[in-house]
């Protein structure tokens, strides 16, 4: 059963409730305290072990090197692993479709733009999934389109994007897939074998609750092999860094081997919580408590239930003039809560993460620390000036 112990009885550090960097438990930040060298035969092992974890994960297990899929890994953030996917997937011929509905989106259009790959865009507000039917009739029209970029849950909001129905439709019309499952993957599940993607980005610090320093893209092993010369950069060309791990085991580069070492700590963890099925669980309640406690003092989430994943939750800025969001924020963090500023367009707003070493119980500690801050504040009610239509609808 469930082993979960809450990271806030074990160190004295504020609760992150932010999309990564996040918490994580003491026994993945012990994993650190010893020294490997790159070659050391136990690294090696707990490195392949990592891998192979990763593409179970994402429903695709490589057993004896005979699966449909691999993951290869990326020294840096998640970033390095979208870059490392874009620049290796998409020849410099090829034409990429981005779905953008927030940050993430964006920053993959000029990802793509500083490769020089010709793109082209799909954009809907921050609030709104991509339309399908608009993408439907985009794929018909434009046959340079190669490849569709999508990001799974867009962290800049919360919203989950409808990433089965993205990836149906670009596999009916030919297209090949490519997904930034950075805030996703680990917690929602997302099947390669029902899901069909050339490439999935994610990274060691997120829903898998390792620290930072590794991204990784679980690669669709057929596809991956037409990739040769496409990269335009040595560093992130996974093809390359594939090779190099199937002639020689290692790391083309030195590898961050102390946040390997943790990520194995983590994913072994993970196991023990009842894996993707068990992490998304625990996000879920968080999610619940979190967003019940917070309307409960009048704030107005931006999404709606069917939009909203249990990842990050963006609330509307109260109206009340005596709120401040630097106080409150402050006031959190002295409490030991650390929340995470807006970055919409749409609305003025805040971010309180659900993912990362939290249980419910962290979750009721952050409700009363945000009454207790707005009471100092002496502001009643959390509610905005404005409900958009959505909400209201909900
Ligand atoms: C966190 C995140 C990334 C990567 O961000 P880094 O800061 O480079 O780790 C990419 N896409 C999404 C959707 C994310 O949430």
């Amino acid at each position: 059963m469930p082993t979960f112990t809450s990271a806030a009885s074990e160190t004295g550090d504020p609760l992150l409730l932010t999309p990564g960097p996040l918490t994580t438990s003491a026994t993945v930040k012990q994993a650190m305290v010893h020294d490997w060298g790159s070659r050391d035969a136990g690294f090696i092992a707990i490195n392949k072990m990592v891998l192979e974890k990763i593409v179970e994960l994402a429903g695709a297990p490589d057993t004896d090197g005979q699966g449909t899929h691999v993951t290869v890994p990326v020294q840096g953030s998640g970033t390095f692993a979208v870059e490392a996917m874009i620049t290796t997937f998409v020849p410099k011929s090829g034409k990429l479709l981005v779905l953008i509905n927030g940050a993430y989106g964006q920053r993959a259009k000029k990802i793509a733009e500083i490769a020089g790959r010709a793109v082209s865009v799909h954009e809907t507000p921050e609030d709104r999934p991509p339309d399908l039917a608009k993408l439907d009739a985009m794929l018909a029209a434009d046959t340079a389109i190669t490849h569709v970029f999508a990001v799974h849950c867009e962290t800049t909001s919360g919203i989950l994007n409808p990433i089965v129905e993205v990836a149906a439709l670009v596999a009916r019309h030919g297209r090949r897939l490519l997904v930034d499952s950075m805030s996703a993957f680990g917690a929602l599940e997302i099947d390669a074998r029902a899901v069909p993607y050339d490439a999935l980005a994610a990274s060691s610090n997120k829903c898998l609750e390792g620290v930072p320093g590794l991204g990784f893209v679980v690669c669709r092993k057929t596809a991956l092999a037409e990739c040769k010369g496409n990269a335009t950069t040595l560093v992130l060309d996974l093809h390359d860094q594939a090779e190099g791990f199937a002639k020689t085991g290692q790391y083309r580069f030195t590898p961050p081997i102390h946040v390997i070492v943790a990520l194995g700590k983590a994913i072994e963890e993970h196991a023990a919580e009842g894996g993707v099925a068990g992490r998304g669980l625990r996000y879920r309640d968080n999610a619940k408590v979190l967003i019940d406690g917070m309307r409960a003092m009048g704030f107005r989430t931006l999404l709606g239930e069917k939009l909203q994943a249990p990842i990050i939750v963006t609330f509307h800025m109260p109206s009340d003039p005596r709120f401040v969001f630097q106080t409150f924020y402050d006031g959190l963090k002295e409490r030991g809560y650390v929340i995470y500023p807006g970055k919409l367009t749409v609305a003025d707003s805040f971010r309180m993460g659900c993912i990362g070493r939290l249980d419910p119980e962290d979750m009721k500690g952050a409700l009363a620390a945000v009454r207790e801050v707005l009471d100092e504040m002496r502001v009643s009610n959390g509610g905005p000036a404005l409900v958009s239509e959505q909400d209201a609808a909900e």
